[in-house]
């Protein structure tokens, strides 16, 4: 009896299984991440999937897209509203003032490897449910930690092979120079009204600077001769953008300054960043950050000023594969593969496998009642190193077949002992 296939339960829209090949490389990715974020201090932190939903309204800001149209916001059966995250900055800030981590010596130096969720139209290089590693350095409001927060980020792109990555920098300002800014922007985009669409008809009421953010085409090119935040800076705010870029040269990373780079978050103050492929469509951000100096104290915290950023795993994944330079799946090869000749000694098979596999070994033996010739191709698909044959005449005399598949050579080896004898060849013990 087969189910139809229409009734057929499938993954929801806008999500993806992570198939052996693909959770590999990201489990790759993970990898390195801690390795290149190590070595520049930071330390790993996980906080839960979903959060109170105010958590998110607060800190993105009620006006943004990702607050009116995209959270996945539910109650539970309590009635509290919550939130499956769809960014980490503020679960980190949350918990940076929950437990106290300003006490420690500062900056107090975070990153995360989490999925996310959006209820986003999914397209190419948009999903419902998707993968950011990030970082969040909270405590000191010098140039140099933005320095840092972006090199981090590009010297992980480098370590990834990622060439064609483009780093754009922009300045969002203060609440000293900021909020003048607004109004000239307004009045700037009120005079020329006509020549946006709804959607920044309706931005223009909300925050005027998330007209940046359309990716109309019309807009954008309506924007190009408005005023940019970056030519109204207060000289606080520009001599930190200065000394941000000069430290970037110190240290040979290539960025361009982009005038329009405002990100979709109202928590950002002074530096933003974006990081572009060349490699990628019109989804080609792989990520981004900046400051946030308010943030902790908006959620109730002692003033503390941090930087973060965050990149798209999946975008990662798509530039890696465009460029072709970095192959994150390695093929399977197993150590020893059991072959069993005669049927009564399939459970010596299994035992002998597990012991194996307890050395540290990586062994398997056959489920399927196969041949002994189909057993041996699969040994040779799954790339086993060693086989170990348990033939009819050997095992009466406590003995298998050890064969080294690269050479061909065998040698017949005591039963009671070979795990061991095959522990030291690897290594191990
Ligand atoms: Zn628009
Ligand atoms: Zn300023």
């Amino acid at each position: 009896m087969s189910a139809k296939k229409e009734n057929r339960i499938r993954a929801p829209r806008g999500t993806s299984d992570y198939l052996p090949d693909r959770a590999a490389s990201i489990h790759r990715l993970d990898r390195l991440a801690g390795e290149v974020f190590s070595n520049y201090g930071y330390q790993r932190i996980i906080t839960p999937t979903f959060e109170d939903t105010a958590l998110f309204t607060r800190s993105i800001g009620e006006a943004s897209d990702i607050v009116r149209k995209e959270m996945y916001t539910f109650e539970d059966r309590g009635g509290r509203s919550l939130t499956l995250r769809p960014e980490a900055t503020a679960p980190v800030v949350r918990a940076f003032i929950e437990h106290n981590l300003g006490s420690q010596s500062l900056p107090v130096k975070l990153y995360y490897f989490s999925n996310m969720f959006r209820y986003e139209r999914p397209q190419a290089g948009r999903f419902r449910e998707f993968w950011q590693l990030g970082v969040e350095a909270l405590g000191s409001p010098e140039p140099s930690l933005d320095a840092e927060v972006i090199t981090l980020a590009a010297d992980f792109l480098r370590a990834l092979d990622i060439r064609e990555g483009l780093m754009k920098i922009g300045s969002m300002g203060d609440e000293n120079c900021r909020p003048q800014y607004t109004l000239i922007l307004q009045k700037y985009l009120e005079e020329k009204r006509d020549s946006f669409c709804p959607d920044c008809g309706e931005r223009l009421k909300f925050n005027p600077l998330r007209v940046f953010d359309c990716k109309n085409s019309e807009c954008q090119k309506a924007l190009a001769d408005a005023p940019k935040m970056i030519d109204y800076l207060c000289d606080e705010c520009r001599d930190h953008f200065d000394g941000v870029g000069r430290l970037l040269k110190e240290v040979g990373i290539e960025f361009s300054i982009d005038p329009m780079l405002v990100r979709g978050f109202d928590y950002y103050t002074r530096t933003t960043f974006e990081i572009q492929s060349s490699q990628l469509g019109a989804q080609n951000a792989l990520g981004g950050g900046g400051r946030y100096d308010r943030l902790v104290s908006d959620y109730g915290g002692k003033p503390t000023p941090a930087v973060g950023f965050a990149l798209g795993i999946e975008r990662l994944l798509a530039a890696l594969k465009a460029e072709e330079n970095v192959d994150l799946s390695t093929p399977r090869k197993i150590d020893v593969f059991l072959i069993v000749i005669d049927n009564e000694h399939r459970d010596q098979a299994f035992k002998l496998a597990i012991e194996l596999r307890r050395i540290g070994l990586s062994a398997e033996v056959d489920y399927m009642n196969r041949s002994t010739r189909s057993q041996m191709k699969l040994a040779d698909k799954m790339g086993a190193e060693y086989a170990l044959i348990l033939g009819p005449d050997e095992m009466a005399r406590g003995e298998v077949v050890m064969r080294n598949l690269s050479t061909g050579e065998e040698r017949p080896e005591k039963l009671s002992s070979v795990a061991d004898k095959l522990g030291k060849i690897k290594g191990f013990e």
